[in-house]
């Protein structure tokens, strides 16, 4: 065990597997995860080392319920008053009341989980943790009562409860196994998932957070340009199923941006989406690809409608795992369509989504102009296009 202090109210208690942390307040200590079972005496040691007994422990935040995590809980909840708490999807698992569900390994996670495994193994055979009580049970956005303000943050994925810690005042953020760090620094989304799409869902959650110290379950924690590695690492992460894997730690981030135009017909919205277009975005629009197939007649019959649609989705996909920028020609009248383009691309977790709505407004929300979406930044150019540029179109058709 070594100890290390992160700053003057946070020590990292590093294990060869599974760290731990202890946060200070002026009325006593928080500890975050306690390593493998049979760590209480090193982490005993760690709390003397910086100047306090085990009793000025308060509580116990466990992250997730795997062994080198809760290994040492059941001990350390014995020291006094302490609180445990633990989300409530892993509460279970953490009382040993039901096996915990198995990682849904990637295929290169394979070898470096069976490393792993064969090294923990045998001290965790030996001695299996022992199931710890849990005080309280927690939901995303619990506070939990020390560091000014700590907030439970749920992070399904590597396990059903996983939970981080972040405390915004601090800007600190304790990502249990939901983030990682391999030894050459590089911050990754955490690995043996049960459910992998999931984890990097909650990874990318993760990295929107303001985050100065980052502490994971595993690696050396971040205390420098922090932010912008967990967002990089984000970005990294392939937009379709959220699998991390080794190769994409190490490409450089071509995720697309996307532009959706949104305005009545004769708003101007095919005159500003051609400007994107001449700055080097791909135009997707519902007039070309129906003028293309030699259809003029609006409306268009709903089958066509459809294919048009099917088609022009398709494309998309395609532009967006590609990497290309890609501004959205169409009418979003509907709000079935919106919802529909909106969790599409938040799947895909394209680098900037952004709604451009043209005068009269509509979208609702995004009437001001600022984008509506999770993602990021506006991005449209600096000048406001000119509406002098284009022929016009036929009337937009309705999407439905
Ligand atoms: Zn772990
Ligand atoms: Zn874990």
């Amino acid at each position: 065990m070594e100890l290390i202090q992160l700053t003057p109210q946070l020590h990292f208690i590093q294990f060869p597997v599974g760290h731990a942390y202890l946060w200070h307040d002026p009325d006593g200590l928080t500890l975050i995860d306690t390593g493998l079972p049979g760590s209480a005496p090193h982490i005993s040691a760690a709390i003397h080392q910086v100047g306090h007994q085990n009793a000025d422990v308060r509580r116990l935040v466990l992250t997730h319920f795997h062994p080198d995590h809760i290994g040492a809980a059941a001990d350390i909840a014995g020291w006094g008053d302490v609180e445990v708490l633990a989300h409530h999807a892993d509460a279970p698992f953490i009382r040993a009341q039901a096996a915990g569900p198995p990682p849904d390994l990637a295929d290169w996670e394979r070898p470096l989980y069976d490393q792993v495994t064969g090294q923990a193994t045998s001290e965790v055979a030996q001695q299996p943790p022992a199931p710890p009580r849990i005080d309280r049970e927690l939901g995303d956005g619990d506070e939990l009562g020390f560091g000014d303000g700590a907030v439970a943050v749920a992070v399904p994925g590597h396990t059903p409860g996983s939970v981080a810690i972040y405390l915004p005042r601090h800007q600190v953020l304790f990502t249990g196994d939901a983030a990682a760090r391999t030894p050459d620094g590089t911050v990754m989304g955490g690995v043996f998932n049960v459910n992998r799409a999931q984890a990097a869902a909650s990874f990318r959650r993760l990295a929107g957070l303001d985050v100065a110290v980052a502490c994971f379950g595993h690696g050396d924690p971040l205390t420098d340009a922090t932010a912008a590695a967990l967002r990089s690492a984000a970005e990294r992460l392939p937009a379709d199923t959220g699998n991390a894997h080794p190769g994409a730690l190490h490409k450089v981030s071509t995720v697309a941006r996307v532009i959706f135009m949104c305005g009545p017909a004769g708003s101007g919205k095919s005159t500003v989406a051609r400007q994107y277009e001449r700055q080097g975005m791909t135009r997707l629009s519902f007039d070309q690809e129906a003028w293309s197939r030699g259809i003029t007649a609006m409306p268009l019959p709903d089958d066509v409608h459809r294919d048009i649609e099917a088609s022009l989705r398709a494309r998309l996909e395609d532009l967006v795992r590609a990497g290309s920028d890609v501004v959205l020609d169409f009418s979003f009248w509907s709000r079935r369509l919106r919802d529909d383009y909106r969790d599409l691309l938040r799947a895909w977790s394209p680098r900037r989504c952004t709604w451009r709505p043209t005068a009269p407004p509509c979208c609702g929300a995004s009437a001001t102009g600022r984008p509506a979406t999770a993602t990021t930044s506006s991005s449209a150019p600096n000048s406001r296009p000119s509406t002098s540029t284009t022929s016009s179109p036929p009337r937009t058709p309705r999407a439905r």
